[in-house]
């Protein structure tokens, strides 16, 4: 999976890094003072990821848990994110992280105590925040070899009030389907309609794979958020998106259905450019973008108005809680 594992050497004998390490026993392993020393030091392209991808174990340091921007969730309670992975194994044509990093080699960060300890002091000033995780990665893609969610569920056994989510389009639930269900955590996953799905989300587990898996979690009494997030519109998108929030609806019980997100693809100048690289024969680019408010790239407005208020309208004809629908990243 990986051709070099680059470990700090301070933390080399850290509990995680030693967990992580015994599903690499062959892998050639480099050690380092900081992650920052090689990683993103020259620009590695995206998709070298397809044939060449590096495991880099690290230290991070400095704010570990952050400010949330606005309409990142529901509520108005704080949200916030918290960094514990940089990158993906996943391959999403809209994914933002193509141009974000210089590189698409996987960070793995082990002191999830101190995240704790920064979560902990945000919890002390604001009991109910909310804490999300799967801002710069899948938060579950490689939990089964990370395995550090069962140090989080003892921190929101202890604040109820607080919440987490652990925002993912995987199905590797072997880390988290044996822990208590809690009420306070929900395991969130985006979804789009089937077709669109396999066009766009490449390497990911399939729509229909991430249903199966969020019905194992209600069976097993988890929380659910579901994020309909980025929708790309195609001339079937309203019929697919009918579809699945049909089953949706079905799937997860209204008391384990904690929000449901809406947002429309949406890129920045510099991501933009690197989709129209990366993937330059997408469907997704032969669209009638807009610069937008924010400098942006995205559909007009009108347009994003009608797509997000077309599924909010079909979540509500299926029963859905409209207090538990909110819209994404669309405050203008
Ligand atoms: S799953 Fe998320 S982080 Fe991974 S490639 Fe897709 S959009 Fe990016």
């Amino acid at each position: 999976m990986f051709e070099k594992i680059f470990i700090e050497k301070d933390i080399k004998d850290n509990t995680y890094t030693k967990k992580v390490l015994t599903h690499f026993k062959d892998t050639p392993i480099q050690y380092l003072d900081k992650v920052e020393d090689v990683w993103g030091r020259v620009k590695k392209p995206y998709l070298q990821k397809r044939t060449s991808l590096n495991l880099f174990i690290g230290k991070k340091m400095g704010e570990l848990v952050k400010e949330a921007p606005d309409a990142y969730g529901m509520g108005e309670q704080k949200h916030y994110y918290f960094i514990h992975a940089y990158n993906c194994i996943y391959e999403c044509q809209y994914c933002y992280l193509q141009g974000y990093f210089n590189s698409p080699d996987i960070v793995l960060f082990i002191n999830h105590d101190e995240i704790i300890q920064q979560m902990q002091k945000k919890v002390d000033m604001n009991p109910d925040s909310w804490f999300h995780a799967g801002e710069f990665s899948d938060s579950l893609a490689l939990s089964h070899i990370t395995d550090e969610w069962s140090e989080y569920w003892d921190f929101f056994k202890k604040n109820k009030q607080a919440k987490l989510e652990l925002r993912t389009k995987s199905v590797n639930i072997k880390s988290i389907i044996n822990l208590e269900p809690l009420e306070n955590v929900f395991v969130s996953f985006t979804l789009a309609g089937f077709e669109e799905g396999k066009k766009f989300d490449l390497k990911t587990p399939s729509v229909k794979a991430r249903l199966k898996t969020i019905e194992k979690l209600v069976n097993k009494g988890f929380k659910i958020g579901i994020h309909f997030d980025p929708i790309i519109y195609t001339e079937s998108t309203i019929e697919s998106y009918n579809e699945i929030i049909g089953f949706i609806a079905k799937l997860i019980p209204k008391e384990k259905l904690g929000y449901i997100s809406i947002g429309v693809v949406r890129f920045t100048k510099d991501v933009y450019r690197e989709v129209e690289r990366n993937y330059s024969d997408s469907s997704m680019l032969h669209q009638n973008f807009i610069k937008s408010f924010d400098g942006k790239v995205r559909y007009s407005t009108p347009m994003r108005m009608w797509i997000l208020n077309t599924v909010k309208d079909i979540c509500i004809k299926n029963n859905i809680d409209e207090n538990v629908i909110y819209l994404c990243m669309e405050n203008d």
